[in-house]
């Protein structure tokens, strides 16, 4: 990839500036894109267009390129850019601009209309519990076709004018006539002289071929609020694919998809996590203070004494933020008996005299372990809030 001379590709100068990489990527990619050449290597000379394409529009790229000979620089890129792999996964990749971008799907012999509103678009973002929790800015990179910087969206060259269509009277269709076995057929189809507008340019924008708007590297900011769910989506207005020649543009979609956390399970508004308490200490009851989900957070968890295994201590207002509000769920420590650490030899008999004391009827009568509620699932043992008043002791819902 490296070895690849970008500049030799586009066929555009060392130091030539964007407006005429631009240029000159367009017209390479409209003689090569698959739908209209079939050739067989015109695929992979597009692919190769696009490519350089993608590092010499983009400033951050092509001064690593320039300087490093390859676009990730020498410590890769920072977190903050999405990747563009995420985005094609998404579906909306190069392909699909350059589809929409040369008319693709307008054949085919229906009367569907043109459609000249930009479409919407999708992008699917990942953050993190944490970034979900306190709510943060994304800059998300992607490609869409905006309006032709050349022509201001219009589509029309200087001097030029738009006109109603000839061929098919400003109605977008034209009839065909065609002879069948089952003798004449009436077809309507897309005007192939205005491809379905019903309107022609005299003198198109040769930038982006009287479309008014050309494949483009945008970037947004994207302020994903605290509490935010998986699944749920923001709508950036305008964003998506400019209309034809200065139609609405389409909406971008952006889909929050919250990673899973190691240390908290969230469950709604609330967030589970485990909490290893010395079994000496579950005994007596203790309390452990703990990081929380946000970054000021201190939990206080209250363990009472004769704790068991598994047994969940609820702490009000330290789960995930809601959404629009100030309102928090809770966090739910799950507490995890550990063998106590570095006992003495003294600790130990003392502990051992108190057990003999207690005597072999009572060890005898204690439950048994249950080996299968380690590392269970959360899921499904969340217990409702049985105390709700202030001041009352957590944790004894088992
Ligand atoms: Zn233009
Ligand atoms: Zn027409």
């Amino acid at each position: 990839m490296a070895s690849k001379d970008y500049y030799e590709i586009l066929g555009v100068e060392r130091d030539a500036d964007a407006k005429t990489i631009k240029r000159a990527f367009l017209k390479k990619a409209r003689v090569l894109h698959p739908d209209v050449n079939k050739e067989p290597d015109a695929e992979a000379k597009f692919k190769e267009v696009n490519e350089a394409y993608s590092v010499l529009s983009d400033e951050r790229k092509r001064a690593n390129y320039d300087r490093y000979g390859t676009a990730e620089g020498p410590g890769g890129f920072g977190s903050d850019y999405v990747d563009m792999s995420d985005i094609f996964g998404g579906g909306f990749g190069i392909n699909d601009i350059f589809d929409s971008f040369f008319g693709g799907g307008q054949g085919g012999g229906t009367s569907r209309a043109a459609r000249t509103r930009g479409r919407d678009m999708g992008i699917t973002l990942r953050v993190t519990l944490e970034e979900a929790a306190a709510g943060c800015t994304k800059t998300i990179a992607y490609d869409r076709l905006a309006p032709c910087d050349d022509c201001g969206g219009t589509g029309v060259a200087e001097g030029g004018h738009v006109k109603t269509c000839d061929r098919c009277h400003g109605t977008g269709r034209v009839v065909e006539v065609q002879r069948t076995i089952f003798g004449q057929m009436q077809t309507q189809t897309t005007c192939p002289a205005c491809h379905g507008s019903g309107k022609v340019v005299d003198k198109p924008c040769e930038t982006c071929e009287g479309q008014g708007r050309t494949p483009s590297r945008e970037t947004v900011d994207v302020k994903i609020p605290a509490g935010m769910h998986s699944g749920q989506s923001l709508t950036v207005k305008g964003k998506g694919e400019a209309g034809v020649r200065g139609d609405a543009s389409g909406d971008l979609v952006v889909r929050v998809e919250v990673a899973e956390s190691e240390t908290f399970q969230r469950q709604g508004d609330d967030l589970f996590c485990r909490v290893a308490v010395d079994s000496l200490q579950a005994i007596v009851g203790t309390t452990v203070r703990m990081r929380g989900i946000l970054p000021d957070d201190e939990v206080v968890v209250e363990v009472p004494a004769g704790c068991s295994y598994g047994q969940q201590v609820r702490v009000e207002r330290m789960g995930m933020p809601r959404v629009g509000t100030t309102a928090r769920g809770s966090l739910i420590a799950v507490i995890q008996v550990v063998p106590p650490k570095g006992l003495t030899a003294e600790q130990l008999d003392d502990i051992r005299k108190i057990v003999d004391a207690r005597g072999e009827k009572d060890a005898a009568g204690e439950p048994k372990a249950k080996p299968a509620q380690d590392g269970a699932d959360f899921a499904g043992t969340r217990k409702k809030p049985k105390f709700k008043g202030r001041g009352r002791r957590n944790g004894r819902s088992k």
